[in-house]
């Protein structure tokens, strides 16, 4: 009998065998201006592959003008909701109107094609409506996460050379307003290529402004329609900084067509979004999965979404959930760092409200441990919805290992992204780049250029060739580390760089946490390694406990237990020590290099993307305490 997963694998056999055909056949749901030549070329450098080079097209025709001329004007494109309340349902017409103003402002500044603007906005619809108009006119925009310091904003201004800075008098975030204009006009004195800053007013509150530099955002200014721009298939889109996760950011830069097939064609695979579905990615636009889930891809297949300003516990831990009754959300996709907060802050949260709604879960962002997976599935999804867990990087533009819901369905197993989606492969091989046998642990590699793979690192060739494609050669690395079972479901195992070495044996972070987390009274860990003259490696393990937990004999000796039981012997930690927080990126991740720098006693590096400075400062303590010890 024919499977979804034989469908799912015979399908993306087809993919690589004849990519030509079949993303000409997946190009022509989408709007182009011209077709010339062939989709798909090979070539000898990284990144070996160019797509759609003759082709033009522009993403905000595909995102609106397509939506519009289908009638769609009327649907809601975005419920939008302030964290101080405040609400806005934006139809597709309304998007179209603030899209034309937005390319109006940006005409009258000088934006040409190819110039760059730095949008510093927090999550309001004027954000979606600026990047669709720098699309439109074909300039390259750069969407700097709205929490980021005045430092991390210059140098990417600086980085980028953006002629024009777009920002907010405020945003709500936790109940406070960010002042987001006096950050932008101090980071700009250091950063001469910007001539113009447009300004919205969100919070009404009083700003400076300078006469000559300086516009607001006239939401109710009428505009001519600005025409877009047909813009070839490799001419930029946008530059997006990565999550600083393992190092300083890369300014990952996106191409025009290969962009938009593959997150259209993701869009549909993965969450297979019909007319009635609400969908809400609750990630924030200033990383990659706001853009191309939140914005591109909801917008290029019509849908509505939620989107949603401020921080998921503010006022209370309910608030997602609030949201989720209030619009009658049916898919909703996150992050397993906002899992676990609602984990910890405990499912009486969810239980308060009806979510009936909701017919599919996704995941995105780090693996998702069993036991967060669990809770999800049957606190949020009521053990009815399926979960998608999505695993994908900003250099890959949309998801590229992901169980499917919109063609065939891939049965889940707890943990693991399951099986690639059509046109990527993805292997994991051996440090000498032989193929790893089934179940054997090892290095992420895709073999063969993708339509969503990035075009480079903006103004770094050198760092683009030497971190993605000279450790193999001809073949991308991802930077990750996984196995792939017997029934080619790939589960990603952490950062291929923090891998534990210990007695011999090559462990991922994530198996060790996983093993921790298993115990109820955990909300979330970090597991690095300390080198070690005998067994190599030690695993050190930070632990987060649940509100009211305190640490005790019995509750260490239980997570020593697990660690023995799931993974062995040799994987049981030198130590345990148990804090408040862990070092996170502003995107949610887990920084275990931050915490492998302070117990090797090392430099802690770039943290210019650490969401909290004080979790750097508890880890120094319990590290000091463990050298100490040794
Ligand atoms: P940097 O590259 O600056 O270190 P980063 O890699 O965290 O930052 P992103 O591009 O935002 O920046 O994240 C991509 C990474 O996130 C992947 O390489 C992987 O490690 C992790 N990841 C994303 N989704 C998943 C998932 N579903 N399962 C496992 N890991 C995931
Ligand atoms: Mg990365």
């Amino acid at each position: 009998m024919d499977t979804s997963l034989d469908a799912v694998k015979r399908e993306n056999a087809l993919a690589l065998a004849d990519p030509e055909a079949y993303w000409r056949e997946a190009a022509a749901a989408l709007d182009w201006s011209t077709r010339h030549g062939p989709v798909f070329e090979p070539m000898t450098d990284p990144p070996f592959g160019r797509w759609f080079a003759g082709w033009t097209t522009n993403l905000a025709a595909n995102a609106i003008d397509r939506n519009l001329a289908k009638g769609l004007g009327a649907k809601v494109a975005y419920y939008w909701e302030g964290e101080n309340g405040d609400r806005r349902t934006v139809r597709y017409a309304e998007l179209a109107k603030d899209m034309h103003r937005w390319a109006t402002v940006f005409l009258e500044a000088g934006v040409r094609p190819g110039d760059r603007i730095t949008i510093y906005l927090p999550m309001i619809p004027e954000l979606p409506a600026a990047m669709l108009a720098s699309a439109r006119i074909g300039a390259v925009h750069s969407v700097v996460f709205a929490g980021f310091s005045e430092q991390a904003l210059a140098g990417r201004i600086q980085d980028s050379e953006s002629r024009l800075v777009v920002t907010a008098d405020g945003g709500y975030r936790r109940g406070k307003v960010l002042p987001l204009k006096e950050i932008v006009d101090r980071a700009v004195r250091e950063c001469p290529s910007v001539t113009r800053v447009v300004t919205v007013r969100r919070t009404g509150r009083p700003v400076d402004t300078s006469p000559t530099r300086d516009v607001w955002f006239d939401t109710e200014r009428s505009v001519a329609e600005v025409s877009a721009v047909p813009r070839a298939g490799l001419d930029p889109t946008f530059i997006l900084y990565t999550s600083g996760t393992t190092g300083r950011p890369k300014g990952v830069t996106h191409g025009t067509g290969g962009y938009m097939v593959w997150v259209h064609r993701t869009m549909q695979r993965v969450f297979g979004v019909t007319a009635d579905d609400v969908f809400w990615c609750a990630a924030d636009i200033g990383w990659v999965t706001g853009h191309s889930y939140i914005v591109y891809g909801p917008l290029f297949v019509g849908a509505t979404s939620v989107l949603y300003e401020g921080a998921p516990d503010h006022p209370a831990p309910d608030r997602w959930w609030e949201i989720v009754e209030r619009y009658r959300v049916s898919i909703l996709h996150t992050s397993p760092t906002a899992i676990r907060a609602q984990m910890r802050a405990g499912e009486r949260w969810a239980n308060g409200h009806d979510l009936r709604s909701l017919r599919l879960l996704g995941s995105v962002g780090e693996a998702i441990n069993p036991a967060a997976w669990h809770w999800y599935r049957s606190n949020i999804g009521g053990n009815r919805c399926p979960i998608v867990d999505t695993w994908w990087q900003t250099e890959t533009g949309a998801t590229m290992v992901s169980a499917q819901s919109g063609h065939a369905f891939v049965p889940e197993k707890a943990g693991s992204a399951t099986l690639p989606l059509p046109g990527v492969d993805l292997r994991v091989v051996r440090p000498d780049g032989s193929a790893a046998a089934p179940g054997e642990r090892g290095l992420v590699v895709i073999d063969r250029p993708w339509p969503g793979e990035f075009l480079g690192l903006w103004n770094d060739p050198g760092r683009f060739r030497s971190v993605y494609f000279e450790r193999f050669p001809g073949r991308y690395t991802a930077g990750d580390f996984a196995l792939i079972d017997d029934d080619g479901y790939v589960w990603f195992l952490g950062r291929a760089d923090e891998v534990l070495k210990v007695a011999g044996h090559r462990l991922g972070t994530i198996e060790l946490e996983n093993a921790l987390i298993g115990n109820p009274s955990v909300a979330e860990s970090a597991v690095v390694g300390v080198p070690d003259e005998v067994k190599g490696e030690l695993p050190f393990a930070v632990v987060v406990l649940k509100p009211g937990v305190t640490p005790s004999a019995e509750l260490e000796a239980d997570l020593r237990r697990r660690v023995r039981d799931a993974i062995g012997g040799m994987a049981e930690p030198e130590s345990i020590r148990f804090v408040r927080q862990l070092p996170k990126t502003r995107s949610g991740k887990i920084m275990r290099r931050v915490v492998a720098a302070l117990v090797r006693g090392g430099e802690v590096g770039d943290i210019s993307t650490l969401e909290d400075d004080a979790t750097v400062e508890e880890i120094r303590v319990a590290a000091s305490t463990f050298r100490e010890e040794l």
